[in-house]
């Protein structure tokens, strides 16, 4: 299968064709662990996810790797703010390594839930600090750096492609620039690689370091740590689109000014999940958690499906009533498919009817194309509704979309499972978790006597409780 990916560096999908042959390096960005990563946040997770999954269908032995940010992220990704992790601390009064801990934890656990292929590699930031201090030095001896106020910065002007991925017009930045200077920049747009200096002194994270015991700007830690696992070039370099303008321009310069080579071949870039006010900010503080999804009765796939049914390039505006067509959608699909012969150890090299075939051909051409899940997820539903396919053929061609889509198609649902519930039920529960909240006991009490005069039971577990029909 060949693939072929929207390529951000150039502004147009172009066939894959790895460096090294069947071997494929992906580096993502990962989380900044200083709170719970919110639902945008995991539909990027969840398309690199797709784009991970389609690759190893092609057959690509891959590496995939990811940072975990627990140093060093200001809240402004361009320099300005404080460190988030710092604040956060300060906030909580917890130390920012179980901060760090905690959020690092809740993170897999939520990709997890969403059958998200935890990363071949998932690298801490604090972890690798000796890579970015040996980058650092080498972009001192190439001439790129500059030391001002205590902190080392690049040097833009020294890498005189900044800006290609962006397809920034400096002059005109350099005129109009909105962004509040930082007095130390010799360029607006020159980025810190190490602080040790100016307003971030009092650190808790330090270490020692060639410019004074300090800590590194963010964008180092990709670039030193994605090089360290992936060599000095490698194939696939994903995110959100955010991370276009600041962050991924930034890793570029630093990236190419210390070893003089293209860094990455293809840039892949997820669309926002925003919703109907607009943007969905972790920083805002406004934000929701798939904790706060279970909470509410939806399942951890509920909103894989959700996110499957737009494509990644697109915006996708998040609704509880787009979230109930979702959960809808998937109950109906489970049970279209439940009855389906799984259990065979056929696979689709066994189909033989042109007709099957079809819907395997299909199928791969609508992923193989810069990541067409939609159309392949309307696909499956066609062959699901399709009569004139045999249910033997259906459970093979299935099983193997599922390879891709994630959704435990071939997993058999227990009887009487959540989505039968009635939404009142629903509604009683989640008035006993307000309730419990509020450590208005009586009432909680009193809610749980409700529910089970109706014939259902509540289950309290650690992700939220669990409702069952009483038998
Ligand atoms: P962060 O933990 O803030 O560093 O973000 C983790 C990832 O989520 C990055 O790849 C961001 O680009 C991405 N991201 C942030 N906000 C959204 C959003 N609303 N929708 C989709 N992705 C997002
Ligand atoms: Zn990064």
């Amino acid at each position: 299968m060949n693939i072929s990916i929207y390529n951000t560096m150039d502004r147009k999908i172009e066939p894959f064709i790895p460096l090294h042959g069947k071997s494929v390096g992906m580096y993502c960005c990962g989380p900044t662990v200083y709170n719970y990563a919110h639902i945008g946040n995991l539909r990027t997770y969840i398309f690199e996810d797709l784009l991970h999954r389609i690759l190893t269908y092609a057959g690509y032995d891959l590496k995939h790797v990811m940072n975990v940010t627990d140093v060093g992220h200001l809240s402004d990704d361009g320099d300005e703010g404080e460190d988030k992790m710092e604040r956060r601390s300060r906030e909580s009064g917890m130390s920012v390594y179980d901060i760090a801990q905690m959020y690092t934890a809740a993170f897999f656990e939520d990709t997890d839930a969403l059958n998200i292929i935890t990363p071949d590699v998932a690298c801490r930031a604090t972890e690798h600090i000796d890579q970015m201090i040996a980058l650092i030095k080498r972009l001192e001896e190439n001439g790129h750096t500059y030391i001002s106020g205590g902190n080392v910065y690049f040097s833009i002007d020294t890498f005189p492609e900044y800006g290609r991925l962006a397809k920034l017009n400096l002059d005109q930045l350099q005129s109009g620039a909105r962004i509040e200077v930082d007095e130390n920049k010799k360029n607006p747009k020159d980025f810190v690689l190490w602080f040790t200096k100016s307003k971030f002194e009092n650190h808790a994270m330090m270490w020692d370091s060639p410019w004074g015991s300090g800590y590194p700007g963010w964008h180092i830690e990709c670039s030193a740590m994605s090089m360290h696992y992936l060599g000095e070039s490698f194939d696939i370099h994903c995110g959100g689109i955010d991370h276009v303008n600041v962050h991924h321009t930034n890793e570029i310069a630093q990236s190419e000014a210390a070893t003089g080579k293209n860094w990455v071949k293809y840039w892949v870039h997820g669309e926002f999940l925003i919703n109907e006010t607009g943007k969905m900010s972790k920083s805002k503080g406004e934000f929701l958690t798939l904790s706060l999804l279970k909470e509410k009765g939806y399942e951890p796939l509920d909103y894989r499906y959700f996110c499957l049914g737009g494509h990644y390039r697109s915006q996708l505006v998040f609704s509880w009533k787009s979230l109930d067509a979702a959960k809808n959608g998937r109950k109906n699909l489970m049970k279209a498919v439940s009855g389906l012969p799984f259990d065979t150890s056929r696979t689709v090299e066994s189909i033989t009817d042109e007709d099957s075939l079809s819907y395997l051909e299909q199928f791969k051409d609508h992923i193989s194309v810069d990541l067409h899940i939609p159309q392949a997820l309307a696909l499956l539903w066609t062959l699901v509704k399709d009569s004139t396919v045999s249910d033997e053929d259906k459970a093979v061609l299935i099983r193997d979309m599922d390879r891709i889509f994630a959704l435990d198609l071939t997993v058999k649902q227990p009887e009487g499972d959540e989505s039968d519930i009635p939404q009142e039920i629903h509604d009683l529960v989640e008035q006993r978790v307000q309730a419990k909240k509020d450590k208005n006991y009586p009432l909680a009490d009193e809610v749980r006597a409700i529910v089970e005069s109706k014939g259902y039971l509540i289950k309290d577990t650690k992700d939220g409780p669990i409702v069952s029909k009483k038998l």
